[in-house]
């Protein structure tokens, strides 16, 4: 097995690279930093992002013909690893909902949301999980009915991350108010400044005492969003009526693998060596205990694993396979992997470390407390970490559904 980059992909890297030393300023990255936790994009970082997409960087994967690069998967990984690793910024064009539309849309619907997603005019939200159902998706109450050539939503959605900086929402509904569990689920693409559609804030515990930004899941709002009578074209239907299960779940797979989430943990590990390195308070002692050198190093064992199996997932869609169950097995490992590695630095450094921003004696304003509470949330959104492991059961070992 060889998992050297071609010449292209190198030459890639390097010339990122070199864009990055000459323009991701400290004062930049700061700025940087305050858009990634929610804060919508300032001047300044837009002023980077367009610097980024006018070298084609933004959608490196997708086709030419709606102004990507058509580079393939690989070449999107590297962007991705490059920025994240260098500003925590997610540039390449994964979690923007585009890959769906790419991989589900009429070619109007390319046309209509493609350059506008790779020009960040059109931003996506994810409309799935409701107040009673976020696991089980197949309990959709949303619904949307078909009345001439509209849609009359009502309905609600919660935890849709982004909404008050979104101008789209990807919304799975229901279309066939008869139908029951997968069937009769259907996705639309709907304006966020439609007349009944209401944003509600809804603060997570990252909100107070507010994360410091180099946090990992530092985001301090998701929110409700509410439907009451919102109408919209039947052009907005993604795919077919009724086939939003699969649509989705094509889409979801697509947002969940790229070089983000092996870097998040591959940098909080860092993060804690470094700390434990030259952390004033850590002792000489504590860097000697051998209980401590073997947990940091079977943690960084750890993340080269969350890598290899991001890149294997890579590697079968850039073959035109489907990562079924490859995806799902990422989403146990690395999010569980961060829950590893936020608890061990917590339990070597001691009760200090779990003091938050804010607190006199917080170690670094709270980080590696904040870090131990966003790596839980990790286990939870995009997926459960349960459901994913049934996932993994059911399309990877074959294992027969589990009897309710
Ligand atoms: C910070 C954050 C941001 C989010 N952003 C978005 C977003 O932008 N858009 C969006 O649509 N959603 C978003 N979500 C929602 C997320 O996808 C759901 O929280 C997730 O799907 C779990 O659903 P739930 O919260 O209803 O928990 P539940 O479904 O009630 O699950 C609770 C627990 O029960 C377990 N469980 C449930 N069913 C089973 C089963 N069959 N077998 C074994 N265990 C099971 C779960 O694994 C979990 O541990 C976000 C969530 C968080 C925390």
């Amino acid at each position: 097995m060889d998992f050297a980059f071609s010449a292209e992909e190198d030459e890639l890297r390097t010339s990122i690279q070199a864009f990055i030393k000459e323009h991701l300023s400290e004062e930049i990255k700061r700025d940087l930093q305050e858009t990634v936790v929610g804060q919508g994009y300032t001047p300044v970082s837009l002023k980077l992002l367009g610097m980024i997409r006018d070298r084609g960087w933004s959608a490196v994967s997708w086709p030419k013909k709606y102004g990507g690069q058509a580079r393939g998967r690989i070449a999107q990984f590297i962007v991705e690893e490059e920025f994240h690793r260098a500003a925590g910024l997610g540039v390449g064009g994964g979690g923007t909902g585009a890959p769906a539309i790419l991989a589900s849309g009429s070619e109007a619907q390319k046309d209509a949301f493609i350059p506008g997603s790779i020009k960040m005019e059109i931003v996506f939200c994810q409309g799935y999980s409701e107040p009673h159902c976020g696991t089980d998706l197949a309990g959709i109450r949303c619904r949307a009915t078909r009345t001439g050539d509209k849609y009359v939503i009502n309905g609600q959605k919660i935890y849709t991350t982004n909404a008050q900086n979104s101008t789209h929402i990807f919304l799975m509904v229901r279309t066939d108010p008869q139908s029951r569990r997968h069937a009769g689920l259907s996705v639309l693409l709907v304006p966020m400044n439609l007349p009944g559609i209401t944003v509600r804030p809804l603060w997570t515990i990252q909100h107070d005492p507010r994360a410091p930004s180099v946090t990992t899941y530092a985001e301090p709002r998701t929110n409700e969003v509410f439907f009451d009578n919102v109408e919209v074209s039947v052009d907005s239907l993604l795919g077919e009526e009724g086939d939003g299960w699969r649509v989705a779940q094509r889409g979801l797979n697509l947002d969940r693998v790229g070089a983000r989430r092996y870097l998040i943990s591959v940098m909080r590990d860092e993060d804690i060596v470094n700390h434990l390195k030259s952390g004033d308070e850590v002792t000489e002692e504590k860097r000697n205990d051998p209980r401590v050198r073997d947990k940091v190093a079977e943690l960084w064992i750890e993340a080269q694993v969350c890598r290899l199996m991001t890149m294997r997932s890579l590697s079968i869609e850039e073959n035109g396979g489907n990562f079924a169950y490859e995806g799902s097995a990422e989403k146990v490992f690395a999010p569980e992997h961060g829950v590893r590695s936020t608890e061990a630095i917590s339990q070597i450094l001691g009760p200090y470390a779990q003091l938050l921003n804010g607190s006199p004696l917080a170690i670094n304003e709270g980080v590696f407390a904040h870090n131990l509470l966003g790596a839980f949330q990790s286990t939870v959104n995009h997926g459960s970490v349960q459901v994913m492991r049934d996932q993994v059961a059911r399309k990877g070992l074959g294992m027969p559904r589990q009897k309710a």
